[in-house]
């Protein structure tokens, strides 16, 4: 599947099939209303994905991201089909300056202002309240704190939000939908480059030169927090600098429980 297709034909959904709001509780009609229309997205590229997403849900559409390469092709495509979609970026306190500064550069390239949502506490105040730093220790209950409970808040309110998983990024991911309802978060859940490869994403990158993190062309080749995160070895997993050395593999934003 290309990830560089114009949105030349993008899938239309009459409004009859539109996927309805928000029930409070999803129902077996409204999760097979979202599966119908993940599987007729799934010959979609990113780029349409992205165009449905925003013709159904803006202005309740919401994007997270961490400023990886695949939600810098998503900013990318989101510059051409409507810059007003909400943004945000869940700063955690401990990502690297260069992720922050990417921030910046999307800012100038696309005029496109990732919103920064942060924890109740600072990183001192929460080291303080735990006797240091929580990420050697208990680095679940930090992602918990500081992203799954500042995500949590984040999607009060939207209908739909969509992030840059990819299914071949780990097995965690290999069966994530395109359109879903995501269950931990009680709202559906967009993923337009969930069936696209890490070389696609890339290849589209480079084309047509999308800002991406410096660090990438150091050897990370997934990118959170800085005291979790390493430069990968050749031959090492995409996502095996995340959590090195322990067995935890995701933050709890991508998983059901
Ligand atoms: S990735 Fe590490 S530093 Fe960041 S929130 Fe999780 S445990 Fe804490």
């Amino acid at each position: 599947m290309s990830v560089s297709t114009p949105a030349a034909s993008l899938p239309v959904v009459a409004p009859s099939q539109k996927p309805a709001a928000k029930p409070v509780v999803a129902s077996e009609e409204f999760l097979a209303e979202l599966a119908a229309h993940s599987k007729k997205l799934e010959s979609a590229t990113p780029r349409e994905i992205i165009a449905w997403a925003v013709e159904n849900y803006h202005p309740k559409l919401t994007m997270a991201t961490a400023f990886g390469p695949e939600g810098c092709l998503i900013l990318h495509y989101l510059s051409e089909i409507n810059q007003d979609v909400h943004v945000f970026n869940l700063d955690t306190g401990y990502q690297f300056k260069e992720t922050l500064e990417l921030r910046d550069r999307i800012a100038e390239r696309y005029g496109i202002e990732v919103k920064l949502l942060s924890a109740d506490t600072t990183v001192e105040q929460y080291e303080a309240q735990h006797g240091g730093p929580l990420y050697k220790t208990k680095p679940d209950q930090c992602c918990f704190d500081r992203k799954v409970t500042v995500l949590r808040r984040a999607v009060e309110g939207w209908k739909a939000w969509m992030s840059g998983i990819r299914r071949d990024q780990s097995p965690d991911r290999a069966n994530a939908p395109i359109v879903g309802w995501d269950k931990k978060f009680g709202i559906v859940k967009i993923s337009p480059l969930a069936n696209s490869t890490k070389q696609e994403v890339w290849k589209t990158i480079t084309d047509e030169k999308v800002p991406y993190n410096p660090l990438h062309d150091q050897g990370y080749t997934s990118i959170g927090c800085w005291p979790c995160t390493r430069a990968v070895m050749f031959g090492e997993d995409e996502r095996a600098g995340r959590w090195s050395g322990t067995a935890k593999t995701e933050c709890g934003l991508h998983t059901s429980d």
